[in-house]
């Protein structure tokens, strides 16, 4: 195993000489509460720059990247970020920016913004959009937030129940409950999709929304929307779309044109900003004009040639995040946009479901495929035959790892046992998804004929097969310098 930088720590090195401040010294007792004040030094690695550059690097060779190696990571789109976006992000007259500076002096950047309200507009077909919310999961509780004050300011007091479908990503009744509604959850037919029996049965005037994905985590289109959203409409309540994953549907079909009221994207799994490292993230939330008055504020008006904020909101849910947003990020979103063009976005959607249904098509012999469909931009498989033999799908993901694979989703969406929910993405050539697909077939092979080389993988990562219930009951999170 790499040493950790403490370990690599030789006392008085150093990577920095900074030089002397040349303001008069001040006591630090002045500025800062005595009881704030560290009563010994912090104990940080001593090391040289090259040792701290070399440190660091190595690390970061360690991990899977989307730079090194297939990522076919179901739900989450961790598809390829095309380098300009970042340099664009980089622009000294973007990335200079502080939120702190005077209208007059960001117009450029307003400007930006509200290009990209309108860009995002055309591609959802819903006409108000905002940018505050950090991520997914936080546009998800903005938009139902939205819907909440919507109803209460009808003096609609009855509407506590939000409706999901059994295969919703986990997000969806997290945030409905944190947005203080009761989830209905509800199952899925067996050709994997909403249930009209089971929705007639739940709507009523008690329920506020449903929260649909739609091509929903199995990666199938739900046929019957315009069912769907004629009887949720009928019962007095909205249609919320999680568009976490826009990359099946840009300019093909528009969450506004299948009657849904508020939706949110995620702009770092679709839009071009890499994600799977923490952060930052990126959301836009939009809706139909009723919804509206409750944005979060400040949005941004356009006063003749102008750019401003308006503050004057009384409706507002308020603010959801400091200041308007992961700013670099809309620029990144920007760029994609603008560099794509409208028929670059579809193609983008058509690659991406051809991928996949090439996938799906290439694998269906080895491996349980439950929903035979055609599917959009990504499949949920079963490792179920695989399990028969001793071999579980967990195993078969430890496995592909030897092989330079990132492991898709797995177990999860939960209705089908033994998942493997895969996304190749429309970056990849049809080189890497033949090698994917022999890789794969390998190790259904391995799964009969050597099925203990499946079981103990991985043999070639950096860290081989992990005690998982040590690890959650005794997780060892922070080195600390006794140790
Ligand atoms: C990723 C995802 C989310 C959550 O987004 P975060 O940015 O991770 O909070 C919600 N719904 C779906 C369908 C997703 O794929």
């Amino acid at each position: 195993m790499e040493k950790l930088i403490y370990e690599k720590s030789s006392e008085g090195r150093t990577a920095a000489v900074l030089p002397e401040p040349g303001v008069p010294e001040k006591k630090l007792e002045d500025l800062v509460p005595p009881d704030l004040l560290r009563k010994e030094a912090a104990q940080l690695p001593e090391v040289s720059e090259l040792d701290c550059v070399r440190h660091f690097v190595r690390l970061s060779q360690l991990n899977h990247s989307i730079d090194t190696g297939f990522y076919p990571l179901g739900s989450c789109t961790m598809k390829y970020n095309p380098k300009v976006n970042d340099a664009m992000a980089g622009l000294s007259g973007f990335r200079d920016l502080h939120p702190h500076q005077p209208e007059d002096q960001i117009q450029g950047a307003l400007e930006l913004i509200w290009n990209l309200e309108k860009a995002i507009s055309e591609i959802v077909g819903l006409p108000h959009v905002t940018f505050q919310p950090a991520a997914g999961a936080h546009g998800e509780l903005t938009g139902l937030l939205l819907i909440r004050a919507y109803f209460e300011a009808r003096g609609d007091h009855k509407r506590t129940k939000v409706i999901v479908p059994d295969t919703a990503h986990g997000t969806n009744p997290a945030t409905a409950a944190m947005a203080g509604f009761e989830v209905v959850e509800i199952k899925s037919n067996d050709k994997g999709l909403v249930d009209i029996d089971a929705l007639k049965a739940a709507l009523g005037p008690d329920v506020a929304a449903i929260m649909l994905t739609n091509p929903n985590t199995l990666g199938l289109f739900e046929e019957e929307i315009w069912t769907v959203q004629e009887l949720v409409h009928k019962a007095g309540g909205l249609l919320y779309y999680d568009g976490a994953n826009l990359n099946a549907v840009m300019g093909l079909v528009r969450p506004g044109d299948m009657g849904f009221d508020v939706c949110h994207l995620n702009l770092h799994k679709t839009f071009s900003t890499p994600h799977g490292g923490g952060g930052p993230g990126g959301c836009a939330v939009a809706a139909i004009k009723e919804l509206e008055p409750y944005f979060p504020k400040p949005t941004i008006k356009k006063n003749g040639e102008r750019f401003q904020f308006d503050w004057n909101r009384p409706e507002s849910i308020g603010k959801v995040k400091g200041f308007y947003g992961n700013f670099g990020i809309l620029v990144r979103a920007y760029s994609y946009i603008l560099a794509n063009g409208a028929n670059g976005l579809s193609q983008v959607s058509r690659d991406a479901i051809l991928n996949a249904n090439y996938l799906k098509q290439s694998l269906k012999d080895n491996y349980k495929v439950p929903y035979s469909q055609p599917c959009m931009h990504e499949f949920v498989m079963s490792g179920s035959t695989q399990k028969a033999r001793g071999v579980s799908t967990a195993h078969i993901a430890k496995r592909m790892l030897d092989f330079g694979v990132h492991a898709p989703t797995v177990y999860f969406p939960l209705v089908v046992p033994e998942a493997m929910m895969i996304e190749p993405t429309e970056t990849e050539s049809r080189e890497t998804l033949n090698q994917f697909i022999s890789i794969m077939k390998e190790i259904d092979k391995e799964s009969i004929e050597a099925p203990d080389t499946v079981k103990d993988a991985p043999h070639n990562t950096p860290v081989k097969k992990l005690d998982e219930a040590l690890a959650a009951r005794k997780p060892n999170l922070r080195w600390s310098p006794d140790q």
